[in-house]
């Protein structure tokens, strides 16, 4: 009998994938095929001025080298937005997201003149200042209003989490200045479209889960299980991104590649024969813990 599990790989196309992000697609790969499930892929594009041209597609040749093909044709998020637009308006409908005039220099003076300039990392804790109204200025973008209390969620690899996203986060961003939809809207609204059971992927977005799970509660959606797997590090011990100037992953030995990823998660399995050699002892190595 096929399996009800859902996972995907979602990565945002600003560049190539590199070793850190191989991680995350190898992790999501292993628990969908251990859990005998599909494994989808979605291209987060919806920042698209962070995206870089072709990105998308080198990412799928590069997945497609180390033998990680999806199970249904890629989605890409920037086709979507009527469909994010429409989870918005229901907000909206439904009152629990509002209009935000505020720029970044509004909300700082804001939170300076109440005494408390709060960020995480780097973005400002919105002080709520439009959730009465307006006031007469023009909206900017739109908000979801944060309920008070502490959001919890039991990590698959972290174990138990919780975050009051009211306090720490504040109402964050659905819909930016800009007109783009926000990742956390995007993510929440594709998770449950795809029928998404599993989310696997990089420990650098676990700090994301708790407003996802605020929307998809907003908006009378399942939830998923998560997973936050492992992040490769740099030299100096920070997260190997596409902002640090990660190297693209070389395409020309996957293999290597994939037993390098695999070590990562704490797979020490020799390189073999062929990429579909490594991944299917993986995956019978991999602990597919529910
Ligand atoms: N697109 C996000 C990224 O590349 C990942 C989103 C997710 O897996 O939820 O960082």
């Amino acid at each position: 009998m096929a399996s009800a599990y859902r996972g995907r790989f979602a990565p945002s196309p600003t560049g190539p994938l590199h070793a850190g992000s191989l991680v995350a697609a190898l992790a999501s790969w292993l628990d969908a095929r251990a859990h005998g499930g599909s494994w989808l892929v979605r291209i987060e594009d919806v920042d698209s001025p962070r995206c870089v041209p072709g990105a998308d597609h080198e990412i799928l040749r590069q997945l497609a080298a180390c033998g990680l093909l999806a199970d249904e044709p890629p989605q890409w998020q920037s086709h979507r937005r009527a469909v994010y637009q429409a989870a918005l308006e229901q907000l909206v409908d439904a009152g629990l997201a509002y209009p935000c005039a505020c720029s970044r220099q509004d909300i700082t003076l804001a939170l300076q003149a109440a005494g408390r300039e709060r960020t995480r990392h780097g973005q400002l804790v919105y002080p709520g200042t439009c959730r009465d109204g307006l006031q007469g200025r023009a909206p900017r973008a739109w908000r979801l209003r944060v309920p008070p209390g502490t959001v919890g969620w039991t990590d698959r690899r972290l174990g138990p989490q919780s975050q009051d996203v009211a306090r720490e986060v504040g109402d964050f961003v659905l819909k930016r200045g800009d007109g783009l939809h926000a990742y956390q809207l995007a993510v929440a609204v594709d998770d449950a479209a795809q029928g998404i059971t599993h989310v696997v992927r990089g420990a650098d977005l676990a700090d994301n889960t708790a407003r996802q799970l605020l929307l998809q509660r907003a908006l009378g959606l399942p939830h998923p299980s998560y997973l936050h797997a492992p992040l490769v590090l740099g030299a100096g011990g920070e997260k190997l991104s596409k902002q640090n100037g990660a190297a693209a992953l070389e395409l020309a030995d996957p293999l290597a590649a994939l037993v390098a990823a695999g070590q990562t998660l704490g797979l020490v399995i020799a390189a073999g024969n062929s990429t579909a050699d490594w991944l299917g002892k993986a995956t019978r190595a991999w602990p597919a813990r529910t």
